[in-house]
């Protein structure tokens, strides 16, 4: 048998830096669809997705063939120097995904990070003012100006000194916590009236369900009045989606169920079924705002990565995974609904489609990270992989892929409400 978790966590320990977070002690062997199974033979349900990545599953057999193909052929040229015809088909694609009535052109690049990293630079160029407005318990990566962007500075900024400036953080609709949508408009208000004028800010930047902010859904009425204001005051409206795209609320980008557009979007995550693609896709006349030779890099768009992404995109359409989030969406939210009704640690279940978490507090009102982490703990230890997330790390959320049966995921229910 190869080498045990146990050892191997020896040898991550000495080789990788500490700042290299691990939540579950479990060396991966193999996986596929719904289930991991590790070094030493142990089968796990996969409720976390690699952290929302995998909505169509470990390995799905179209992704994989596709990718087969790809490599046969070619696997970088760097877009740059020599284009190829899936990085142009994808764009396409992804043109017509997201919404808006409006002529779009997309990039590529490789993470969420450089995503946003390249929606703000775009930004800045086709507005030419440098500001942005992020919001709190926002999560945008793990670059600088991503982290300067990120509400939540543990453990992300620790011990990192200033971040980038000209970054101003609003307050996020939160009922749960006492803050209401007028209190987040009223934040954006402050801002204009005592840190920087309207016409210096470039972006406002936002989740329509703050991912790692803790799973909270902005109503339409709220993006509605952000939308209202940038327009007010020629301000664009960024919306980040690499958590909450791919699908995974029930309709492929989350600011559909809106009523809404954006006018520029980030993407990654679930888009290419576990390769590394991201991208921005926005109006045509703000995509052409930087001088060529602005935006790329030497791996941006990888072929391969193109090749799995183009899979995904069928897969969505054949297996009609949309459709599959919001049932399986159901689902979870009426399963939870039942659980919290006898169990009054669970102070809210919420969600959008198949992006679905529950809150964890005290008797006395006061979150309840502790508890979250035992249940992470408790359901690893019977084989089922969750992940935490929120302000507090008192929010277990549900990643678990979009093609797995009903029976694995009442599999996993189970073992979460055994736990509990
Ligand atoms: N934006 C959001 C909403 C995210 O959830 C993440 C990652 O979790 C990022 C950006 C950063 O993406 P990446 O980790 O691929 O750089």
């Amino acid at each position: 048998m190869a080498e045990n978790n146990e050892s191997l966590m020896q040898r991550r320990e000495q080789a990788v830096p500490r700042g290299v977070g691990q939540i579950h002690p479990v060396f991966i062997e193999h996986a596929e669809n719904a289930t991991i199974v590790d070094v030493e033979g142990r089968q796990y349900i996969d409720f976390a997705g690699g952290i929302a990545v995998l909505n169509t599953g470990h390995r799905h057999p179209k992704v994989i063939d596709a990718v087969k193909r790809q490599l046969e052929l070619y696997t970088h040229t760097c877009f740059q120097v020599v284009a190829y015809e899936p990085y142009v088909e994808l764009c396409e694609r992804i043109n017509a995904l997201v919404p808006g009535d409006f002529a779009k052109k997309t990039l590529l690049v490789t993470t969420g990070s450089e995503a946003l990293e390249n929606a703000v630079k775009i930004a800045r160029a086709a507005t030419g003012r440098a500001g942005v407005i992020a919001f709190a318990g926002g999560y945008h990566g793990r670059t600088m100006m991503t982290l300067a962007m990120t509400g939540k500075v543990m453990p992300y900024a620790s011990g990192m000194g200033l971040m980038p400036g000209g970054v101003f953080r609003a307050r996020f609709p939160d009922a749960l916590h006492g803050v209401s949508e007028d209190d987040a408009i009223d934040s954006i208000e402050q801002i204009f009236k005592n840190d920087a004028e309207p016409r210096d800010i470039a972006a406002l930047v936002v989740e329509p369900v703050q991912g790692e902010g803790g799973f909270r859904v902005a109503s339409p009425q709220f993006m509605q009045r952000l939308r209202a204001l940038c327009d007010l005051h020629g301000i664009l409206l960024i919306a980040d989606e690499v958590q909450t795209g791919a699908g995974r609320t029930g309709s492929f980008f989350a600011m559909e169920q809106m009523g809404v557009t954006a006018d520029l979007t980030t993407f990654a995550k679930s888009v290419a079924g576990g390769f590394p693609l991201a991208g921005v896709c926005g109006r045509t006349e703000l995509m052409d705002a930087i001088a060529p030779g602005g935006l790329g890099g030497t791996y941006a768009g990888n072929p391969v990565s193109c090749a799995a992404a183009l899979a995904v995109l069928d897969v969505f359409e054949e297996e009609n995974l949309l459709a599959r989030a919001r049932t399986l969406g159901d689902m979870l939210t009426s399963r939870l609904r039942q659980l919290a009704e006898s169990d009054k640690r669970i102070a809210e279940v919420r969600g959008l489609g198949a992006m679905v978490a529950f809150e964890l507090m005290k008797p006395d009102g006061a979150p309840d990270p502790e508890l979250a982490s035992r249940l992470v703990m408790r359901a690893r230890e019977k084989q089922l992989l969750l992940l935490s997330c929120g302000q507090y790390a008192n929010v277990i959320r549900i990643l678990v892929p979009l093609t797995a049966t009903d029976a694995e995921v009442e599999e996993g229910m189970a073992i979460m409400a055994g736990c509990l």
